[in-house]
């Protein structure tokens, strides 16, 4: 039966419209699509590894056989399946928890079967939980995947099995449907990558595992490949994008500089010059600032701002959430008190005077504005809008990133975010900008001597604080609650407040701080703490970004097991900022799991903010690196831009040259590239463009 690419699924021997049901929800529609449903992973019956051999946490493929099996548990617990298999070399055990029927129904004692997952040890046994693997069908007649070595496994979906799937693949390969080539052969040659065709065939039918490696390497480069080519050409539009030419007038940068209680450092002055030169050019600058937490980010963004108002326009600031905008508002209008500007904050929702705000913004009377997405709302209208901060903290994406211009606006753009960004991503997600890196610290920023403890080693901690607070020293202790809910026996702010206030540190003064009391109160306590009436400050992550206070040497965070690397980070960036010695402390609570125990350790490690954001993002990945969906960050059918790191450079690099040279793809040697950016990149593009 013959069947063309681009045929609906249903029409492949083995598929029928039920299944072909399920495979759309896979995203299968066509044919074509099945050959690009790449596996997840495979199973190897040629593993060499014996059981006595493995280690635990090895990722491990083994053969063996069953046997025996038993279910433990009933319907009150939770119901544990185990089949026990041996290879004559040693035991191991298979565990399922809540089992299926369907799943029980295929151990028999005796059979082969080749298992893949984590090796775990559980109650002194070697194990491995919810396993990947395949009874070995002796008495079946020899068929093809019977036969073949190497068996994919596919992302599934309930109904569509990895049988299934591999029939239909199988199915579909066999037609030899030859599919038009994607990358020129001087790229394939340079980079040393198979064909297309030849590659699609080893990455769902490999016979080796080198078939692996080289099916995978070439997909993984074309799709790296291909974004980076839409990366460069977003980046020629940025630079041709005409925005407006900023003269140093040296009015209120001037004055800014003269009022510095300190001078800049090198990396701050070598960013500074590039910002500036920039906003000079005629084009819009759209520019990623990077630095770690207390590299002096924020003065330089000030400074840009500046920049756009002595040359007769408004400058604005969108955060990330209204708490982090109204400390930035408080912040720079303390700075900016004796400038006779007019900084202005704008939220959302309905509020007394917001309407004149508004107003005041359309005018030309404000000349900075301080919001969140807010900003970007249909009835906020700016006179004359010539820079713009984002402060992205990775919850803003591209699209919101380019509201501004899609409403008529080109102001010059600087992206901040407040940690590092790992530079997979800047080459990724931030990859069509400019990046300026501040890659120094003020001379007075210290290393923060970190460690951390169980809780029930927190009496010694109390001891060595009472002990700095005794020599004037300041202290932040940092809960995750406001609270104390019934479901959690997380130690909230509040009752850590309480407790500490009457007993441990009843000779001094308490203070407490989180994101549900009124600004008012907040801007008093930080006030009270900035000004010393407040020894020990108990609060939430509202401190995370805002108050300096130079004083403080401890923080104390509770609950550290809880929280993400870059977050701990940042929190620990409150101290270290004056002359004194600074320490932190993590406090975790049992259980604390594996990945809580490399944060903790590697905070303990290093105080650098880049190697701390490179970690962050190998333990959660890029997807909840950012923590929303809505990051700018593609989709990715195979490549993984951390363990393809080395990939996506060598992508990004010959990208940009051939974009530089040949911006259209128009050269003949481009060809296959032209087609295929014009298919599939060209809308994605434009929904990114001005
Ligand atoms: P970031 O935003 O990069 O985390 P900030 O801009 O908040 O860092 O700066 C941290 C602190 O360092 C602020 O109190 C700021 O006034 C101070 N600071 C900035 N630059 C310098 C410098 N060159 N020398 C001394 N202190 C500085
Ligand atoms: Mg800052």
């Amino acid at each position: 039966m013959a069947f063309q690419l681009l045929d609906s699924i249903q029409f492949v021997p083995g598929v029928g419209p039920k299944r072909a049901k399920l495979l759309n929800k896979l995203g299968v529609k066509t044919v074509k699509d099945l050959l690009f449903y790449f596996p997840r992973d495979y199973l190897s019956k040629i593993s060499d590894k014996h059981i006595a051999d493995l280690k635990i946490n090895d990722i491990a493929s083994v053969k063996g056989r069953i046997t025996g099996f038993d279910t433990k548990g009933n319907r009150f617990q939770k119901q544990q399946f185990r089949v026990f298999i041996s290879d004559g070399t040693g035991y191991i055990t298979l565990m399922w928890f809540r089992p299926s029927p369907w799943l029980i129904k295929q151990f028999e004692v005796g059979k082969e079967i080749i298992i893949l997952g984590r090796i775990q040890y559980y109650y002194n046994k070697l194990c491995v939980i919810h396993p990947d693997f395949e009874i070995v069908q002796e008495k079946e007649k020899k068929s093809f995947w019977v036969e073949q070595d190497i068996l994919p496994l596919y992302p599934l979906t309930e109904g569509i099995s990895n049988k299934v799937l591999r029939k239909i693949v199988k199915n579909v390969l066999s037609q030899k449907l030859f599919l038009d080539e994607t990358l020129p052969e001087y790229i394939r040659q340079t980079k040393q990558l198979i064909p297309l065709n030849e590659a699609l065939h080893k990455i769902h039918i490999p016979d080796s595992e080198k078939d692996i490696a080289v099916s995978r390497k070439r997909f993984v480069f074309e799709e790296l490949f291909f974004l980076e080519l839409m990366l460069a050409r977003k980046k020629v539009n940025w630079h041709k994008a005409s925005g407006y030419s900023m003269e140093l007038k040296k009015t209120y940068t001037t004055k800014l500089k003269r009022a510095l209680p300190y001078i800049l450092t090198d990396a701050q002055k070598r960013v500074l010059n590039e910002i500036v030169e920039d906003m000079k050019s005629p084009h819009q600058m759209n520019r990623l600032l990077q630095g770690d937490v207390g590299s002096g980010k924020t003065i330089i963004s000030i400074f840009a701002m500046l920049l756009a108002i002595e040359n007769g326009f408004q400058a604005a600031i969108m955060a990330p959430t209204e708490i982090l905008a109204t400390q930035h508002y408080f912040s720079l209008r303390e700075f900016l008190k004796n400038f006779g500007l007019r900084v202005e904050l704008l939220l959302g929702g309905v509020y007394a005077g917001k309407q004149n705000i508004k107003e005041a913004i359309e005018n030309g009377k404000v000349d900075i504005v301080i919001g969140t997405h807010s900003l970007i709302q249909k009835d906020v209208n700016f006179h004359k809008l010539g820079m713009i901060v984002i402060d992205e903290q990775h919850r803003f994406g591209v699209m919101q990133r380019l509201s501004f211009t899609q409403k008529g606006y080109t102001p010059d753009k600087l992206i901040m975010s407040a940690t590092p960004i790992p530079r997979s991503l800047a080459l990724t997600v931030y990859g069509d900008l400019d990046v300026s890196v501040i890659d120094e610290l003020p001379p007075y920023k210290k290393e923060i001597y970190t460690n951390w403890i169980t809780a029930s080693k927190k009496a010694q901690v109390y001891e060595f604080i009472t002990k700095q607070l005794k020599m004037g020293r300041q202290v932040y202790v940092v809960c995750p609650l406001v609270e104390e809910s019934e479901k959690s026996d997380l130690r909230d702010a509040t009752n850590t407040y309480k407790e500490l206030q009457s007993t441990i540190f009843k000779d001094f003064k308490v203070g407490l701080l989180h994101g549900r009391m009124h600004n008012q109160e907040k801007d008093e306590i930080m006030f009270d703490f900035k000004e010393h009436k407040i020894d020990v400050l108990v609060s939430t992550t509202v401190i995370e970004v805002g108050i300096d206070v130079p004083n403080a040497t401890i923080m104390m965070i509770e609950h550290a097991e809880r929280f993400g690397l870059s977050q701990l980070h940042q929190l620990r960036g409150r101290v270290g900022r004056g002359a004194y010695k600074s320490y932190c402390v993590l406090v975790a609570y049992e259980p604390i799991s594996e990945e809580a125990m490399i944060r903790l350790n590697t905070l303990k490690e290093t105080n650098d903010g880049f190697r701390i954001s490179e970690v962050d993002l190998e333990l959660r990945g890029p997807g909840e690196f950012f923590g929303t969906k809505q990051s700018g960050l593609p989709a990715f059918r195979i490549a993984n831009i951390v363990r393809d790191r080395q990939i996506l450079e060598d992508a990004r690099k010959l990208a940009f040259k051939i974009i530089q040279n040949d911006y259209n793809l128009d050269d003949e040697k481009n060809s296959e590239l032209k087609q295929k950016y014009r298919k599939y990149y060209l809308k994605r593009e434009r929904l990114f463009s001005y």
